[in-house]
């Protein structure tokens, strides 16, 4: 069969000039993308919209494949670029938090080249962890296991809830439509309101003999044990995604993804800013003065000698380069500040006191040289 090109044309798509600028492209995106959203928009080709949006924005927000589609068309940009080169490149989750920065179940099929599941199949739920980490194990990463507990069909009534053998029956109170209507007539208007039915809770149908397993839900909460790396260098609020290991759907689609959200704990000595790491050293005022070598143990315990130069300010901050957490994706490590903070004594000896005076008498004769 041959191949009929339909695609629209980008300009066309996104309702823009020809001569439109990046900022004019980029407003009408923005505005296309949330009102085709297939969160929120619930009409059939909304998906479909807003993916031929999505396309159209990854390749007129950028320079270069914009100058080439505006050369050669489509077929320009699809003979540089894959469909995979174009999602890895732009960010269609710019302008929306949580899920949608992963919207390849819409983009399975960008140019019709993967198999689209069934109609109507819809993901599994995306299920959420929060994983507390200490600064030492965001710094070194590593493996960890986590419990998940997902529901899954239960097995032994097949996810009717019923006892094997017997069947739900069509709930009497709602009909079997799992609704109820309440009519009441206000300043001559008849107010029509439909509420969930209490009898069998919206599901239009009653168990009378519940199966044992599952007690009637249908589901059984099975706890999962699963191992999640966790790459060195990861921040708070990282979020790893573990393809497929979310709830499972009901209509036979995929499954959800997990989503696990990292949580960083204060740390006592070390405070993060990005790939750097921030500590306060106390030193006394001849130190600062004369100069110092003070011992420190980095965040993964190994000793650091942290060299105070002389006539050093309260306050300065002392970079010790490379000293820092791991840069997420391997590329080295940020640096480790030694904030130094000098302490003025409070209580002195008669002798320190003496020499105090004696340095505050040369200070002075200094001063009037
Ligand atoms: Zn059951
Ligand atoms: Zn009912």
């Amino acid at each position: 069969m041959p191949v009929t090109e339909t695609k629209r044309d980008y300009y066309e798509v996104l309702g823009v000039d020809r001569s439109a600028t990046r900022d004019e492209i980029k407003r009408a995106y923005r505005q296309l993308a949330l009102k085709y959203h297939p969160d929120r928009n619930k009409s059939p080709d909304a998906a479909e919209r807003f993916r031929e949006i999505a396309e159209a924005y990854a390749v007129l927000s950028d320079d270069a494949k914009r100058r080439e589609y505006d050369a050669s068309g489509h077929a320009g940009i699809r003979e540089r670029w894959t469909p995979e080169d174009l999602m890895r490149e732009f960010h269609f989750g710019d302008f929306f938090g949580g899920r949608f920065d992963d919207l390849s179940e819409i983009f399975g099929d960008f140019w019709g080249r993967r198999a689209h599941p069934g109609p109507g199949a819809t993901r599994g739920l995306d299920l959420r962890y929060d994983l507390d980490l200490t600064l030492e194990e965001a710094a070194k990463g590593g493996e960890w296991e986590i419990e998940v507990t997902r529901s899954e069909t239960c097995t032994s009534c097949g996810g009717s809830g019923a006892q094997p053998g017997t069947k739900p029956k069509p709930c009497r109170e709602c009909g079997g439509t799992g609704q109820k209507q309440q009519v009441r007539t206000s300043k001559g208007m008849r107010m029509v309101t439909l509420t969930t039915c209490s009898v069998c809770h919206g599901r239009g149908h009653t168990i009378e003999s519940p199966c044992q397993t599952c007690q009637g839900s249908g589901v059984r909460f099975v706890a999962h044990t699963l191992k999640v790396r966790i790459p060195p260098g990861v921040d708070d609020g990282t979020v790893i995604r573990l393809a497929g290991q979310g709830e499972a759907n009901a209509d036979g689609g995929p499954p959800g993804d997990l989503l696990i959200r990292l949580h960083l704990q204060s740390h006592p000595v070390f405070e993060r800013h990005g790939d750097d790491l921030y500590t306060i050293k106390t030193i006394t005022f001849p130190e600062a003065a004369l100069g110092t070598k003070i011992p420190l143990t980095g965040l993964g315990g190994e000793s650091i000698h942290l060299l105070v130069p002389a006539g050093t300010q309260s306050g300065t901050a002392l970079r010790l380069s490379g000293k820092g957490m791991p840069k997420l994706g391997g590329k080295g490590k940020g640096d480790l500040f030694v904030v130094v903070e000098v302490k003025t004594p409070t209580e002195l000896t008669l002798r320190q006191r003496e020499l105090l005076e004696e340095f505050a008498k040369l200070e002075k004769e200094k001063r009037r040289q």
